[in-house]
């Protein structure tokens, strides 16, 4: 009898606690910012201690929630973001990349080049093509990527991100950066705050190149730089002056080729001008 009463009352006592537990609801949702095509950075907002997922590979979450990912020159079509919550629940979104077409420069009937590259300087570019990559590779959690971003200069846009010249047929390297042509020695600033990573003076075909990593494997590249003034390690507020453009590496006039990497996916700066410029 006693222990039918004990019994009874640890149930009603379960029950209480049960009922006391906050119901904390599943929130699977994600809000997200960026253009809809290739090219485009994305910054993701769910809620803290959901993981989130890009096809298969998991993103990093902030403490605040926020993923930041990106879609390379050819990404096309439906891209599958899962987010999973604490308790295993898992809901999957779909991003749709709407189709985007490139400036495409055909020359034929050039003469053919006959130039054999020289090739002490292929190997000098193969060595520095590492460690440009290795830079890029950096994985930090700084969260400049959510400040809204600035331009890094003043000058006449000369070239967009996606480019490619195609010469008898045979196409060339994209060009990835938004070129802004300006006279040597125009200021260079920071469009987001971060950290040296690449400080090189002379690189073969970008000359002056510096990059800078703002978190999670947002990276941005400034090349053919006349004169920098940071070094690697330094800490660079938004605005800050780093470098001043130039004509160096394999160039043909100044301008300031600067570019938005997420990890080894190159981004197109244009779109996250538009989409991150103003906060929202
Ligand atoms: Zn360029």
């Amino acid at each position: 009898m006693l222990k039918a009463r004990w019994m009874a009352l640890l149930g009603v006592m379960f029950i209480a606690a049960t009922a006391m537990a906050p119901a904390r609801a599943t929130d699977l949702s994600i809000e997200l910012r960026g253009a809809r095509t290739a090219g485009t950075l994305m910054i993701g907002k769910t809620a803290v201690g959901n993981r989130v997922f890009l096809a298969e590979q998991e993103l990093s979450v902030t403490e605040t929630g926020h993923v930041v990912f990106g879609f390379g020159r050819e990404a096309s079509g439906a891209q599958q973001l899962h987010i999973e919550a604490p308790n295993g629940e898992r809901a999957t979104i779909s991003i749709e990349l709407q189709p985007r077409e490139y400036d495409i420069d055909r020359v034929d009937g050039v003469p053919q080049q006959t130039v054999t590259p020289d090739p002490e300087q292929v190997a000098r570019a193969r060595r520095e093509a590492q460690k440009v990559a290795a830079a890029r590779n950096d994985m930090s959690q700084r969260l400049d990527f959510l400040q809204p971003l600035i331009m890094p200069a003043e000058g006449r846009i000369s070239g967009v991100y996606g480019s490619q010249r195609i010469f008898n047929g045979e196409p060339r390297n994209p060009h990835y950066g938004l070129d802004i042509a300006a006279p040597t020695g125009t200021p260079v600033q920071a469009p987001w705050a971060g950290r040296v990573v690449l400080a090189e003076p002379d690189l073969f075909y970008s000359g002056g190149t510096l990059i800078l990593d703002h978190g999670y494997g947002v990276t941005s590249t400034y090349i053919h730089l006349h004169k920098l003034h940071v070094q690697v390690g330094d800490i660079v507020q938004q605005g800050q002056l780093m470098a001043e453009i130039g004509a160096t590496g394999r160039v043909t006039g100044p301008h300031l080729d600067w570019r938005i990497n997420w990890g080894q996916e190159r981004l197109d700066p244009a779109l996250a001008l538009e989409h991150f410029s103003i906060t929202e």
